[in-house]
């Protein structure tokens, strides 16, 4: 049988950026970790409960270009290996678009013992905080949850946009800020229907959150309009449109009515 490592890492989803929202678990192994590593996806409010001299940033560098996974997946063998326990945190659950699987299978294949740390994924947080729930039962009883980050208009792209218009139910985009007008217009050929409620969720639970809400024809124009920017959910479907009726109402801390007067 083969050597294990005697150190530990944890993959850790941190939620959508609310410290309070953090699992108990997760709050507890950030406190405890010898090295924690992360990108800039758990938010300024996370990032600042650990200490700079436990926390090694593997996200963006400061040239614009991402950290290798090569580098992140080699670091934290390197580091289990030294004896030390590590924590990868991740924004929102490790394993949704967060490349936990990839980490995962390359902690096992060189003998690291893991465990995984569910955390709350912004694909269905971020529409909740504002007043959008992702099933309902008056409207549809199915979610997908989609990249927004390949071109629609590539031959060899993974998503079915014709598929996913055929659902019927709602449709989740994560890292579909910038692809905004292709996926949409996507849609539109698909035969999904132009007044079909669309809305987008910026910075959810993080203090500067904005939400805006339109339809699948005009929600590009209002994305620019509200300056809309990543990191941010496109939530499209009839459910999109609950927002209105209970954002007077919605106390969440960032997501409901004090954020429709500023
Ligand atoms: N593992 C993460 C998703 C990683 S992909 C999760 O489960 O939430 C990165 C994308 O997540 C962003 O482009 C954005 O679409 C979404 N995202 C993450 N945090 C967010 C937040 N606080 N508000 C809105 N969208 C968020």
């Amino acid at each position: 049988m083969a050597n294990h490592a005697t150190g530990m890492v944890y993959l850790v989803g941190s939620g959508p950026g609310d410290p309070e929202l953090l699992t108990v678990k997760a709050k507890r192994l950030l406190e405890q970790a010898d090295v924690v590593l992360h990108d800039k996806l758990p938010g300024k409010e996370i990032l600042g409960m650990i200490p700079d001299n436990r926390s090694e940033d593997v996200g963006k560098r400061p040239d614009g270009e991402w950290t290798p996974q090569e580098y992140t997946n080699r670091r934290l063998v390197e580091l289990a290996n030294e004896g030390k326990t590590v924590v990868r945190l991740k924004g929102g659950d490790p394993f949704v678009f967060g490349r936990g699987g990839e980490e995962m299978e390359h902690l096992a294949a060189n003998d690291v013992p893991f465990e995984v740390v569910p955390g709350i994924t912004s694909a269905i947080a971020a529409a909740g905080v504002a007043g959008i729930p992702v099933t309902h039962r008056d409207h549809v009883s199915s979610v997908s949850f989609v990249t927004g980050h390949e071109d629609p208009t590539k031959a060899e792209s993974a998503v079915d946009w014709e598929a996913l218009a055929d659902t019927g139910g709602t449709l989740v985009v994560l890292m579909g800020v910038g692809k905004l007008p292709l996926y949409t217009q996507a849609l539109r050929e698909a035969g999904m229907d132009p007044e079909t409620p669309v809305a987008l969720v910026e910075r959810a639970t993080w203090p500067e959150m904005q939400t805006a809400v339109g339809t699948l024809a005009s929600i590009v124009e209002i994305r620019d309009r509200e300056e809309i920017s990543p990191p941010a959910i496109t939530v499209i479907g009839d459910v999109a449109s609950t927002r209105e009726a209970v954002v007077e109402f919605l106390d969440n801390r960032t997501g409901g009515y004090a954020l429709e007067d500023s």
